[in-house]
């Protein structure tokens, strides 16, 4: 699993792989929902249609971007790439979609923060390929009637319950991406060691990947900055020893936790005695935006047993307290 050879050798691997993924079959993990985009581009591409509108939702980092280019590339179709919150006006969607060819992608992350004004005109460009916009003010004003090549949107979203009812409806496939398997993780980071010429033993791609919080987004990260460490240690692989080491000097445990989940969770023990919490509260509390919490810190906390939601807030259980080394007081 090493890289070596001759420095025109790495050179070519280099120019040959990237981070990122081009196909389906060097995607890695996502298994199910591989597989059934698998038969739905085929299908598109055998009656030569577009691909029916995509819906991606999961955490960040966990690779809605790369599968939106990869089911690109798959259709043999250009995507244009931008964002809810970057298409402010309609004209600024009328732009967008005027210079698709026929069949191409449209790839709009955070979708959610689409305004409802763009989302409405979406609609129809969605449904039946069209736009009608009102050009002008007052007794000037008129519609215009643009038609539109068929295209697919692919749109990406941290919540899918913040996407109104009809803008979800009108996608045909929907995809929730979960978070990999340390298994998954393991043969990411090897592969992106791979990309960047470094050596990895095993021990130290598994304990990478042990301590990604399921996501290859912090793998690829802690892989770099492991890296540095072993650079400037001049260790021509990385192992595991380095891993901890460095990963120590991160302030990541060994469950992958950072500073932040544990500030959370010693708050959610000390301060009100293992909750119930709101979020807004906890927040507030460790001073960071509710949104980070509720998006990037808390859904990997309940993945892995630490955070339970109830009804009157969220709640840190034993396995929280013992990770911690906390005594859990009777309640
Ligand atoms: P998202 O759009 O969900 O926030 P991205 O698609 O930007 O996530 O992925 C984050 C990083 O993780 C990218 O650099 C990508 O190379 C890597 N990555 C994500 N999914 C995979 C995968 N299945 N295999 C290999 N690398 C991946």
């Amino acid at each position: 699993r090493l890289v070596s050879g001759t420095s025109s050798d790495q050179a070519e691997r280099t120019d040959e792989l990237s981070l990122r993924p081009h196909l389906l079959s060097e995607y890695i993990g996502q298994t199910k929902l591989k597989d059934e985009i698998g038969v739905y581009v085929q299908a598109a591409k055998q009656r030569e249609e577009a691909l029916d509108h995509v819906l991606l939702y999961g955490p960040p980092g966990l690779g809605k971007t790369t599968m939106a280019s990869v089911i690109a590339n798959e259709m043999g179709v250009n995507i244009k790439t931008t964002s809810g919150p970057a298409i402010e006006k309609n004209g600024d969607l009328v732009a967008l979609l005027n210079e698709l060819n026929p069949g191409d992608v449209l790839f709009i992350d955070e979708i959610h923060r689409l305004p409802k004004a763009v989302e409405e005109v979406l609609y129809s460009a969605m449904e039946d390929f069209f736009i009608d916009i009102i050009i002008g003010q007052g007794p000037t004003a008129h519609a215009v009637h643009f038609p539109l090549p068929p295209f697919t949107l692919i749109g990406a979203t941290t919540k899918a319950g913040m996407l109104s009812a009809p803008l979800r409806e009108r996608f045909g496939i929907v995809g929730h991406m979960k978070y990999y398997s340390v298994t998954e993780l393991t043969a990411i980071v090897e592969r992106s060691a791979a990309v960047f010429n470094s050596r990895i033993a095993s021990s130290g791609a598994v304990e990478i990947a042990r301590r990604s919080r399921g996501t290859p987004r912090i793998a690829n990260r802690l892989l770099k900055r492991v890296r540095d460490f072993a650079d400037v240690a001049q260790m021509d692989e990385i192992n595991a020893e380095i891993v901890d080491y460095a990963l120590a000097m991160l302030r990541v445990d060994k469950k992958g936790l950072d500073e932040t989940d544990r500030k959370l969770l010693t708050t959610m023990i000390e301060l009100y005695d293992g909750g119930p919490v709101g979020v807004a509260t906890l927040a507030a509390n460790i001073g960071e935006e509710t949104e980070t919490i509720a998006d990037m810190v808390e859904p990997y906390l309940m993945q892995i047993g630490f955070i339970k939601r109830t009804p009157r807030g969220r709640v840190a259980t034993a396995a929280a307290y013992a990770h911690l080394g906390m005594k859990q007081t009777n309640k």
